[in-house]
């Protein structure tokens, strides 16, 4: 999502900067920034102490922090921060190069952190990045308020965008060469919008799924993240329907353990995200799972990080996200009593850690010898004349080929599985 919003902020600059090649060379200088955990919103002070040398060398650079910890903090970045010139929060990209002009012309500092909706759609320029994978936000912002999650307060309330934005912005991308279209939002099985047609009805992310899948030139249709407890039997059944989704799912669990899920106020319980899931691979029998999970949430006890082992085991969750409980000031859970140490929360956090590593791990030795479908992307990063490119069960994979292969589809023969990527051969 923050990838998304800062190609569209480069996009929202496009008609009057160019890029600079380093920092020493610009006259504006933005922070896209995550407030999702505590370390990621201490990071962007830290890198903001390098600013003071670059403006006192140019006295023209404007400096700028958007994204949620903008939101969150608002003009309080300036007590912290006082040389930041632009303060500015995820919908209000759109109005980035308006707040630049009234900066250099008044020369007071410029915040606006509020939500005025979709208008950021309407207003922003078409998309300028190119490439084989084309990031399209459906929906922003979430309402489901999770009591760990800072997101409904730095993002906003549920919205989605309409229907016929989405599919132009999808289609511009899919002429200009892209492939896969990537479905963003905080909760994409939110997703409802007037539908297309004159029949007064709604389109939910099923048919929005099925719409993208009829735009031409989309082969993948990748989307995250979805929300358990908004997964209908409708999105279970694209999965029959729509041949562009991959054998892949990312379905965030967060905890094994009904009494966490409770307290974390999800809305679904253990044996409900089973249900799910038993669904889908009843749809799709090949499907991976990936997730993310919370270690260490208030009150987690040994017996409910044993659910969520037990889970992890039962699944056979794929290589997943996964992390320490971050308290986010104020979300409900930042003042839930917890008693566990940190040295348990890490133990815990290095026991799941292992168990999903294997799982991945297994996921990709019984690859060994099959033929995928590979989106190529580019050479491979470690050189040596490889290219790189992606399966549908999203991993990486290494085969030598030529830049001629770039945003095509490609058979690999997979030959290697190493500890987070794959090698093959392309089969003509
Ligand atoms: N909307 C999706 C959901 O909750 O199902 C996921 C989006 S959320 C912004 C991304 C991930 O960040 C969550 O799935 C969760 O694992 C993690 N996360 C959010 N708040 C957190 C916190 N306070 N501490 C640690 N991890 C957190």
């Amino acid at each position: 999502m923050n990838e998304y919003d800062s190609s569209r902020m480069a996009d929202a600059l496009a008609a009057e900067t160019e890029p600079a090649r380093t920092p020493e060379e610009a006259d504006i200088i933005l922070f896209n920034t995550c407030s999702v955990r505590d370390r990621a919103q201490e990071k962007v002070f830290s890198d903001l102490g390098r600013m003071p040398p670059l403006k006192e060398r140019n006295p023209n650079l404007l400096v700028g922090v958007g994204g949620c910890v903008a939101s969150q903090e608002g003009g309080a970045i300036r007590k912290r921060a006082p040389f930041v010139d632009l303060v500015f929060g995820p919908q209000t990209i759109h109005r980035l190069p308006k707040m630049i002009a009234e900066r250099r012309k008044t020369g007071e500092a410029q915040v606006d952190i509020s939500f005025p909706a979709v208008e950021k759609f309407d207003e922003l320029p078409p998309p300028g990045a190119s490439g084989p994978s084309a990031f399209v936000s459906v929906m922003e912002g979430c309402s489901r308020y999770c009591s760990f999650c800072v997101v409904p307060y730095t993002r906003g309330e549920e919205i989605s965008r309409p229907l016929e934005g989405v599919l132009e912005e999808v289609a511009f991308r899919a002429m200009r060469g892209a492939k896969e279209a990537v479905l963003l939002g905080q909760n994409v099985n939110a997703y409802r919008a007037p539908a297309a047609d004159a029949s007064g009805g709604e389109a939910d992310f099923a048919a929005l799924l099925e719409c993208v899948a009829a735009v031409d030139g989309i082969e993948r249709i990748r989307f995250t993240t979805s929300h358990p407890a908004a997964f209908s039997d409708r999105l279970v059944d694209a999965y029959r329907r729509v041949p562009q989704l991959p054998d892949y799912l990312h379905l965030p669990v967060q905890s094994g353990s009904d009494r966490i899920l409770s307290a974390m106020k999800r809305g679904y319980t253990a044996l409900e995200y089973k249900s799910i899931i038993r669904k889908v691979r009843r749809a799709r029998p090949n499907i991976v799972i990936s997730s993310d999970f919370i270690v260490g949430f208030p009150g987690e006890e040994e017996k409910d990080f044993a659910a969520t082992l037990s889970l992890a085991e039962d699944i056979g969750f794929d290589f997943s996200y996964s992390f320490l409980y971050s308290p986010r000031p104020g979300t409900p859970a930042a003042t839930m009593p917890d008693n566990a140490t940190t040295a348990e929360k890490k133990d815990r956090l290095s026991r799941l850690q292992e168990l999903l590593e294997q799982n991945g791990k297994a996921i990709s030795r019984k690859m060994l010898g099959d033929t995928e479908t590979v989106l190529v992307e580019g050479r491979a990063k470690r050189g040596g004349g490889d290219m790189r490119g992606r399966t549908g069960n999203n991993r990486t994979v290494n085969f030598p080929g030529d830049d001629s292969m770039i945003g095509e589809f490609v058979q690999v023969k997979i030959a290697a599985a190493e500890a987070h990527t794959l090698r093959g051969e392309v089969q003509l």
